[in-house]
């Protein structure tokens, strides 16, 4: 018998979904051992935690590393978004690979396989987005559910690049239904926003804040709408992603109280930046780029809200970072800036203070909602929980430990950072993923090619969360 190694994190506290306590966990191997009142074993190495919370790895359900759009590549690969992601007590992802082909899915899955493979620090999947639906496209999907990429994500926005309509989105939830799958959509009225561009573009409107002024709240509230009145219909399950505004958010309710299966997601920026911010000056207006933009401030109680009732069951990031010299390409022209915003290491930290900190949410909920709820939701059975069993992705959090944020702290491969300046009231101490220690208090510690794709399952889990 080969010896596996054990590491006991000693004389922490431990945050699950449904309470927290004090407790050692042992890790052997790739997996947790125990929980409770443990005792190294021989050989162990003992780790003191005390004054730290110990959560289980946060997942984040939606990156976008290495990603093609607008004519550019993301700037963060599968070894720097993963090394990011590590350091923000992130061990698992789940990317977008994006149909290529008119025709099939199979070769955008090897082709975003291909990017991840000896590149990444963390586990990952991915979902598959089906930009072309026809019907050889959906004869294709269940080749993805059968290789473990068990969601599929339709985008009804980006008029002539990403867009698909209704009669092909209708086809897509149908199949997704029938193969135990999820769909998820981008809602967004992709129709009336071209047409908002458009005219700002003919009347001069070029800065940045005229992105998210072109694209109103109600475009994504009818867009929400439609879309979980086509899941009504079709009887498939859906997840609406970055829910930004409560109008949109009243959309999921009013669903989800018809008894429709619809959850979704919001964003961590969605719940900390706003509007104004595409107002400042230059290319820093365009950092804030993303799509659905940016809110008016009054909706961040409303959207802590529907995070805390579970309306909105999770919280991830939509991290798709461009660098300045990308973003720039927009600056005399907001249509051009290639859309998404650099978070995938901030997402705890933010949560903390805005979330657990503030009063807002409990660390139970927070790990719900970033880790719990989105394993059982996108079929991820090996992770989500500090539980003796589970994958050894363990997170060790200490509120007391202050850090900075900014690029000299980032290890996202992005030359700004939207919170430069601020500080972190806590911070990861150590980062394990499968029992491995990725991150250690600042320092990145495997070679890209320890996270391994975790292929996910299907019947994944409908309705609402508790
Ligand atoms: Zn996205």
């Amino acid at each position: 018998m080969t010896e596996e190694r054990a590491t006991l994190l000693q004389g922490g506290r431990v945050v699950s979904a449904d309470g927290e306590y004090d407790a050692d966990v042992l890790v052997v191997g790739e997996r947790i051992a125990a929980v409770g009142d443990v005792q190294a074993p021989p050989g162990a190495t003992v780790i003191d935690v005390s004054g730290c919370r110990v959560l289980p790895g946060l997942i984040d359900n939606h990156t976008h590393l290495s990603m093609p759009f607008m004519g550019m590549m993301s700037s963060d690969d599968y070894d720097t978004g993963t090394r990011a992601a590590a350091a923000g007590g992130v061990t698992c992802l789940v990317d977008f690979a994006i149909q290529r082909e008119p025709d099939q899915l199979r070769s955008a899955l090897e082709e975003w396989q291909g990017r991840a493979e000896g590149a990444a620090h963390v586990d990952y999947g991915f979902h598959m987005a089906i930009t072309n639906a026809n019907e050889a496209t959906i004869d294709d999907m269940q080749a993805m559910t059968d290789a473990g990429v068990s969601s599929f994500k339709l985008f009804m926005a980006y008029k002539g690049e990403l867009m698909t309509r209704d009669d092909a989105m209708t086809a897509c939830l149908e199949r997704a239904r029938d193969l135990g799958a999820l769909t998820m959509v981008h809602a967004e009225n992709g129709d009336v926003i071209d047409l908002l561009v458009k005219r700002a573009l003919h009347a001069g409107q070029t800065d940045a804040i005229h992105h998210a002024l072109t694209r109103p709240e109600f475009v994504e509230a009818e867009a929400t709408s439609r879309a979980a009145r086509l899941a009504e219909y079709t009887g498939a399950s859906l997840f609406v992603v970055h829910v930004t505004c409560a109008a949109a958010a009243a959309e999921i309710e009013a669903a989800q109280q018809r008894g429709i299966a619809v959850s979704a997601e919001t964003c961590t920026q969605y719940l900390v930046n706003t509007i104004d911010d595409l107002r400042r000056p230059g290319v820093e207006g365009c950092h804030y780029i993303c799509s659905p933009p940016l809110r008016d401030a009054s909706n961040h109680e409303p959207l802590w809200d529907y995070v805390r009732r579970g309306v909105l069951e999770s919280v991830s990031t939509d991290h798709c970072p461009f660098t300045n010299e990308q973003k720039s390409r927009g600056l005399h022209d907001f249509s051009l800036v290639p859309n998404g915003m650099p978070v995938i290491q901030h997402r705890l930290a933010k949560l903390w203070d805005e979330g657990v900190v503030a009063g807002r949410l409990t660390p139970s909920q927070l790990v719900d909602r970033t880790s719990t709820t989105i394993a059982r939701r996108f079929g991820l059975a090996g992770k989500g929980a500090i539980a003796p069993g589970k994958d050894a992705d363990v997170v060790v959090f200490d509120p007391a430990a202050p850090r900075d944020y900014g690029t000299h702290t980032s290890f996202m491969n992005v030359d700004y950072d939207v919170y430069e300046g601020e500080t972190a009231s806590g911070s990861v101490r150590h980062t394990f993923s499968r029992g491995t220690l990725v991150y250690d208090r600042g320092q990145i510690l495997t070679e890209p090619g320890h996270g391994r794709f975790v292929a996910r399952s299907t019947a994944v889990g409908a309705g609402v969360a508790a």
